[in-house]
């Protein structure tokens, strides 16, 4: 007879077999939940350790959890799965389980969802890969046949430096077969290349003289960083006061006090300009974290950081996830970027997350802007949050001078993008041999497409949304999916030849006006979709630096981060564009902001720049306080609306939104959630109604917004509901998104 031992220990015993001990284990998968897996003995499996366990068929990557989270039940011990075996990484610290969790019972993520996002470093995970090189031997005889092509390289290894076969064959001028010969002769001996080491930022390196404002400034952010407590800064001043100075020697102190540092940018602003800043002040590179980076790097910087090798990193949003051994500051620069809210998978803010961050982690957030969010401002003013203030310029230079060209009164041609006032400003600036730039948050040619003949209007087949014409890749895009086709030469409906013409402009047709204008200018076109990566695009933008352009043409790329000292005019091109958002509420604040931001590119270090923007809607407050240069106005009003209208940060939202291939079916299911929304005296539900954009890749959408007063528990009141919701037809797909920033 064989009976399994599992079972007869099972009817003696409800414990684990003897000598046997389970462990919670997070799978980075969409489940908000552990699963206790048995430990074999002698695995060493602290919290926080990667293992390797069976999970449904497979076998993938977990985390060992410190306590059972979520609904986990407990499990037959005789049933239990066995953890297979421990990975060879450094363990996820407490303090980002503990985030994790924070995270998701905020986001109504999944915490395995959230986990998945500290794992985006797959090759963390992997056995190291040793790259293996040759070195000199000590003492060795020399082969009894000695050619030209082995002198020279073992004159070069007699430095003793371990080099990989081929870069040694490659100084030598020699193929790796003559490398191999000395190896095989005994003269050269295999040996593992030592991982490169991380660079060591010196915060004493080249210290910064301060003028008396910057000073205080300097001083407040010192001493948030010595108290060794959470609290958080908002470091408010124009562009060109000195913020990143400023920051910078936050994060000296933190490094003094052997802390690790986080400077945070939007993705775009990654520039090497930044980068050399930050070398020339600490003597070193920071470590770069963004999406750029190659799946190694990834992984070694991953470890890095959780082993504390790496010092400072400036990363996206991304990098507040890395396995921090010891954070003691992160600085958000350009805080009021959206570029900070993610919007897929889990829906975090990542500069409202960072305030979480510091508070858990008992040290000091720093968000730096020159526009702060409405929500910033505001913490700032009830004295939540503490404020530094840069009251002007580090080179004295005034603001540029912003006027409005009024497109009502003075018309544009028929097809031209560029008001008579901004071509002769551009003509003005050219002869002055200064440096313009033209600003148009579009992408592409032309953002629409019809027929003369018949009408038609050119779509994406699978979205609500016009096709753009691309121009220079001879497409027709859809910004929404990526759907594209070749530009037709007839009109798919009528099938009139050559009767489809563009409509409105993208930064493609301004700079065909600019090039049909100014033919001798030199003309840099900088939009996502033309510059294949960010090395590309900190070539332009190093190009631009050096003047060696006179025309720069641009989207919101070229807003932000960027110090020019040539640019003295600034034209923006539609500055009614973001304004048509109805029902955002931050449609205002984000135009105010972006008009501002570009406006301040002109003249920031030796002359007084000029911005012409170019509106059907003078009157509008943003474009008043814009041409004002008085921020404090257009700030004053948004407060007042904000708190008028009960939006953030006087009120908090949530979105919901519901999407399914068919269309009945997506709008019987959004009507039937929003019944079963549970009653509330503060917290109400609008909705649901047919989202702006209705379709996207062929999915129905609809939307329900829920508004609530700032002290309400709204996840509680989300999480109540969504309990009453029935299992869902297999294609409707729900997503919840708190804070959202997105509401097309
Ligand atoms: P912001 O981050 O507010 O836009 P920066 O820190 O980039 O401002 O400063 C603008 C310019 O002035 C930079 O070229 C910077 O090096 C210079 N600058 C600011 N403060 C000082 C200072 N105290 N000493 C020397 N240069 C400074
Ligand atoms: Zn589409």
């Amino acid at each position: 007879m064989n009976v399994p031992l599992d079972s007869l220990l099972d009817i003696s015993d409800n414990n684990p077999p003897s000598g046997l001990r389970s462990v919670p284990v997070l799978m980075p998968v969409a489940l908000d939940q552990t699963y206790d897996y048995l430990v074999p003995d002698g695995f060493d499996v602290a919290p926080g350790a990667f293992v390797l366990v069976p999970f449904g068929p497979q076998t993938r990557i977990g985390i060992v959890w410190d306590e059972p989270r979520g609904n986990a039940k407990p499990v037959d011990p005789a049933k239990m799965k066995t953890v297979t075996s421990r990975i060879d990484a450094p363990l996820l610290p407490e303090i980002s389980m503990r985030f994790a969790e924070w995270v998701a019972r905020y986001t109504l993520a999944p915490l395995g969802m959230v986990a998945r996002m500290m794992m985006s470093a797959d090759q963390a995970f992997e056995p190291p890969k040793h790259r293996f090189g040759v070195q000199i031997v000590e003492g060795a005889a020399l082969p009894s046949k000695m050619t030209p092509a082995r002198t020279r390289v073992l004159e070069i290894a007699a430095d003793g430096l371990v080099r990989a076969k081929s870069d040694l064959a490659n100084l030598a001028a020699c193929s790796t077969a003559v490398v191999d010969g000395l190896a095989a002769a005994g003269v050269l001996v295999e040996v593992a290349i030592p991982e490169r080491a991380f660079p060591w930022p010196n915060p004493k390196h080249a210290e910064t003289e301060f003028t008396p404002e910057q000073t205080r400034a300097v001083e407040s952010l010192r001493s948030a960083v010595d108290a060794g407590n959470f609290s958080t800064t908002l470091l408010d001043g124009v562009t060109g006061s000195g913020k990143t100075e400023v920051y910078f020697e936050a994060v000296a102190r933190a490094l003094e006090a052997d802390h690790q540092a986080l400077i945070m940018l939007p993705e775009i602003a990654l520039t090497s300009q930044f980068l050399d800043r930050f070398a020339r002040r600490f003597g070193a590179p920071p470590v770069e974290w963004h999406s750029a980076l190659s799946p190694a790097e990834r992984g070694r910087i991953w470890k890095g950081v959780a082993r504390g090798d790496v010092r400072c990193v400036v990363g996206a949003r991304s990098a507040l996830f890395l396995p921090y051994a010891n954070l003691g500051l992160v600085i958000v620069d350009e805080e009021h970027d959206q570029g900070f809210k993610q919007e897929d998978r889990v829906h975090y803010q990542a500069r409202d997350m960072s305030v979480v961050r510091g508070n858990l982690g008992k040290f000091p957030v720093v968000l730096a802007s020159a526009t702060p969010s409405i929500e910033s401002h505001v913490n700032a003013l009830i004295g939540r949050y503490r404020h530094a203030v840069l009251p002007g310029r580090f080179s004295g230079v005034a603001m540029p001078d912003v006027s409005l060209i009024d497109l009502r009164a003075q018309k544009l041609e028929t097809g031209k993008w560029l008001a008579q006032g901004l071509a002769q400003a551009v003509t003005e600036t050219l002869e002055k041999g200064q440096q313009s730039l033209l600003f148009l948050n579009r992408r592409g040619y032309a953002p629409l497409t019809l027929c003369r003949s018949c009408g038609h209007r050119l779509e994406c087949p699978q979205c609500t949304a016009w096709l753009v014409e691309h121009r220079f890749k001879k497409k027709l895009t859809c910004h929404h999916c990526g759907f594209s086709l070749a530009l037709p030469e007839k009109c798919p409906k009528c099938a009139e030849p050559g009767s489809l013409v563009a409509c409105g402009p993208g930064v493609e047709r301004v700079q065909e006006e600019v090039a049909a204008r100014f033919p001798d200018a030199r003309v840099a076109l900088l939009s996502s979709d033309l510059i294949p990566g960010l090395p590309e695009m900190r070539e332009i933008i190093r190009g631009i630096e050096a003047r060696e352009f006179d025309i720069i043409i641009g989207t919101q790329i070229v807003a932000k981060g960027h110090n020019f000292p040539g640019l003295a005019l600034v034209g923006v091109v539609d500055g009614d564009l973001g304004l048509a958002h109805g029902a955002d509420p931050r449609a205002a604040e984000r135009t105010f902001q972006l008009l501002h931001q570009v406006t301040g590119r002109a003249g920031r270090t030796s002359f007084v720049g000029r911005g012409l923007v170019q509106t059907y809607s003078p009157d509008h407050p943003v474009m008043r306080a814009i041409v004002a240069g008085d921020r404090d106005a257009f700030l004053n009003y948004e407060v007042k609306t904000r708190q008028n209208g009960l939006l953030p940060p006087y009120g908090r939202l949530a979105a919901i939104l519901v999407s399914a291939r068919d269309k009945a079916l997506t709008e019987v299911t959004a009507r039937d959630i929003a019944r079963r929304a549970p009653q509330s005296e503060t917290i109400s539900v609008l909705g649901p109604v047919e989202a702006p954009i209705a379709i996207v890749r062929g999915r129905h959408r609809w939307r329900l917004l829920i508004k609530a007063p700032r002290e309400a528990d709204l996840q509680g009141y989300l999480r109540a509901w969504a309990g009453t919701i029935p299992k869902l037809k297999s294609d409707v797909r729900i997503t919840v998104d708190i804070d959202p920033y997105n509401f097309l």
